[in-house]
């Protein structure tokens, strides 16, 4: 397995490649090993960057305290027969002044983007970046990120990138509880009171294959579940993240948000 930081360098490794590329944050667990597997099942060579990309973080957000784990994650990528980690610094992505890519108006400042402004602006400026360092066939992202991953889609479509982009599921602990990098920042009782996020999502699940259709009457009774938690938001919409007031079966991602002592947490279901 290579580990290349320099850009120019991993350019002229994978030149002439078919690549499977797993864009990450690092810190990685059986989350990230699901969509590397899936990479490495599906395409000759798989890449996996690791960045903790600045702009992609609020003012007073945890950029500086972002789990860093990166032996423990080069042994995971190397059980899972990554063939080339690209492992940038700062500088190596970013220079000064830089022009800006903005995330749609509407489906970029809603949900993730409302608690979040300017989120998806730097999400979509380091996946493109990364997109025309690897260029690769297909990209694997994980549907716990929805609205992260509709608004690739979307910056796939609209500037004609020949990128196939791959949703992955969600994988959760065995109590249900989503898998993510900043798990870690819960005390053993914030994560027990984190499981409200998953429960009320399943109660979702459970009324609606119980016949229940209207959005705003589902949505209270999963809000009874999220009272132990200081929640963001709960929202039920299609898959293009419009906003629904009744139900459509596969056709329909209802989204969490919601604080845990300091730490945010989002999940969500498709139905
Ligand atoms: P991150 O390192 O948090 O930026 O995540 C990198 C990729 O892994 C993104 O496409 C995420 O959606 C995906 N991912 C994170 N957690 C999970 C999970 N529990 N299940 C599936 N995919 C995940």
């Amino acid at each position: 397995m290579e580990v290349i930081s320099k850009v120019e360098e991993l350019k002229k490794y994978l030149k002439n490649k078919k690549v499977g590329f797993v864009p990450t944050m690092g810190a990685l667990h059986e989350g990230h090993l699901s969509l590397i597997k899936r990479s490495v099942k599906e395409n000759p060579f798989t890449v996996v960057s690791i960045f903790v990309n600045p702009t992609q973080f609020l003012e007073g957000e945890d950029l500086d305290k972002y789990p860093k784990k990166i032996e423990a994650d080069l042994k995971i990528c190397e059980l899972g027969e990554v063939d080339a980690i690209f492992l940038p610094t700062i500088n190596d992505i970013y220079s000064e002044n830089e022009l800006i890519i903005k995330a749609p108006t509407i489906k970029g400042y809603i949900l993730e983007g409302a608690s979040r402004p300017g989120h998806f602006d730097g999400v979509l400026q380091v996946v493109l970046k990364l997109f025309n360092i690897v260029k690769p066939s297909k990209a694997y992202f994980g549907k716990k990120d929805a609205q992260q991953l509709y608004l690739i889609k979307q910056m796939v479509k609209d500037l004609f990138l020949d990128i196939e982009i791959i949703p992955c599921n969600i994988i959760r602990d065995g109590d249900g509880l989503a898998l993510s990098s900043r798990n870690i920042y819960l005390t053993p009782q914030e994560r027990n009171r984190a499981l409200s996020l998953s429960k009320s999502l399943k109660r979702a699940g459970k009324l609606i294959s119980a016949g229940k259709r209207d959005a705003k009457e589902i949505k209270e009774l999963c809000l009874e579940v999220l009272k132990n938690i200081e929640v963001e938001y709960f929202e039920i919409v299609d898959y293009d993240f419009n906003t629904l007031d009744t139900i459509e079966i596969n056709n329909t991602i209802i989204l969490v948000a919601a604080k845990v002592g300091t730490t945010r947490l989002i999940d969500n279901i498709w139905i």
